[in-house]
C-alpha cells in the first residue's frame, strides 16, 4: 500500500483550506493502491489553521529538540508537529506502507525542501518532520516531484 498526502489527492486540508490535486495520485487512488494522510490533522489541527515553518533547523533537529514549528503569529506549534508525525508513522507501519508521497515544500510533509523559518518565501534544503521520522524509521518517503522517477 501507497501512503499519500491528503491534499496531494484533492482533499481541502492545506493551512488555507485549499488542496493541491495531483492526478498520478488521484488514479493511484482510484485503483485502489493508495490512502490518504494529513499528519498536521492527526496532530490536532483543524483546516484552515496558521501558515507555520520549522526555525532553527530541519525536521530532524525538531525530533531532536533543536529546533522548532512555530507559526506565523509566534505560537510553538512543535508538540503538534511532532505528534502528528508519529501518528503517521503508526498509520504507515499499520498499513505496511512500501513508500510514503508526500507533498514537498510542507513543514510535516517535506522531503528536499522547506521554508526557512522567516515567512518570506525562501525555501531551504531540509525534510519537514513527519518525512524525517519516516526516514528515521526505515520507511521510503518520496516527494510528489519526484513521481515521475518513482512511478
Ligand atoms: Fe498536505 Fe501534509 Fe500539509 Fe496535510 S500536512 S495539508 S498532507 S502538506
Amino acid at each position: 500500500m501507497i501512503l499519500v498526502s491528503s491534499c496531494l489527492a484533492g482533499l481541502e486540508v492545506r493551512y488555507n483550506g485549499t488542496h493541491c490535486l495531483d492526478n498520478k495520485i488521484r488514479q493511484l487512488l482510484e485503483d485502489n493502491q493508495a490512502i490518504t494522510v494529513c499528519p498536521e490533522l492527526l496532530g490536532g489541527f483543524s483546516t484552515p489553521r496558521e501558515p507555520a515553518e520549522i526555525v532553527g533547523g530541519s525536521g530532524e533537529d525538531v525530533l531532536d529538540g533543536k529546533a522548532k514549528v512555530v507559526e506565523k503569529s509566534g505560537r510553538d506549534v512543535t508538540e503538534l508537529y511532532v505528534k502528528g508525525a508519529y501518528a503517521t508513522l503508526r498509520k504507515a507501519q499499520e498499513v505496511d506502507a512500501t513508500v510514503v508521497i508526500l507533498k514537498e515544500f510542507s513543514p510535516s510533509c517535506g522531503s528536499s525542501m522547506i521554508y526557512n523559518g522567516e515567512f518570506k518565501g525562501k525555501k531551504i534544503v531540509g525534510n519537514g518532520v513527519t518525512t524525517a521520522l519516516l526516514r528515521r524509521n526505515g520507511i521510503q518517503v518520496v516527494s510528489e516531484e519526484r513521481l515521475a522517477d518513482f512511478l
